[in-house]
């Protein structure tokens, strides 16, 4: 009932050349892939070239964040939800963990970015997970249920057609370390449990929910054997075509 998506995360990696490369050697190897759907994420700045070139394919491309701001405003070295839809994105993730880390992303500005980018017509991969010292100490499920409220707060049974979550356990991410497919499992069975409570079982059972953490084709599998995982963020193993594409097929 849930279409399965495969979105890979290509961060600050690429030059565009680079992107533009493995955009088109992804095209043919996915190209049968109607089991999913499939998105990528390059830079803000080759977003533009990358939607252009996977035209007429089944790769969507996805943004990496968004401003908080809809509207066209003063806001110097940002990029607006609507902006990105108007170079070609239809996806945009938010609130990755990099983010909170990196960048001061609090629950209430992803919240805040989220509805701008559902406000563009855009569909939100919205990233939550706890760290490792969150998990040691059992506050992983308190956490995760904070980040999964905070940053949904205000969407109505509408808006949540075009919300995807991503749990990414932060220890998992770029580690090596694959929190174990029954791990996965127990914290993507709870999450949709808070998804039931703030916006009803029927909401809750059509929202795709991505598992996050050092993905590969040797782990997929038995991740998306589980009833609540419905695809996967992937970050380092979506940086060559040929790896990304076995995760997809
Ligand atoms: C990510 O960046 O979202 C991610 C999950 O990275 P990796 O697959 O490299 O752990």
């Amino acid at each position: 009932m849930r279409k399965p998506v495969i979105a890979g995360n290509w961060k600050m990696y690429k030059l565009l050349s680079e992107a533009v490369e493995t955009a088109l050697a992804l095209k043919p190897s996915v190209a049968n892939a109607n089991h999913c759907e499939v998105v990528i994420a390059p830079v803000f700045v080759h977003l533009k070239t990358v939607a252009d070139r996977l035209e007429g394919s089944n790769i969507l491309v996805a943004a990496q964040n968004c401003a908080p701001e809809a509207k066209q405003s003063a806001n110097t070295g940002e990029v607006s939800a609507e902006m990105l839809k108007d170079v070609g994105a239809s996806h945009v993730i938010i609130g990755h963990s990099e983010r909170r880390q990196f960048y001061c992303e609090t629950d209430e500005s992803v919240n805040k970015k989220t509805k701008a980018a559902l406000q563009s017509g855009l569909t939100a991969i919205v990233c939550v997970g706890e760290s490792l010292a969150e998990r040691e100490s059992e506050k992983l499920f308190e956490v995760v249920e904070i980040q999964v409220r905070g940053s949904l707060g205000g969407l109505t049974v509408s808006d949540m057609e075009r919300i995807i979550i991503a749990y990414e356990p932060v220890w998992a991410i770029g580690t090596g370390k694959t929190a174990t497919p029954e791990q996965a499992q127990e914290m993507h069975g709870f999450i949709r449990k808070i998804l039931a409570e703030t916006h009803g079982g029927e909401t809750a059972d059509k929202i795709r929910i991505l598992y996050g953490g050092s993905v590969k084709p040797e782990n997929i599998k038995d991740l998306m054997n589980q009833t609540d995982i419905d695809g996967a963020l992937v970050g380092g193993a979506s940086l060559e075509a040929e790896s990304f594409a076995k995760i997809v097929n």
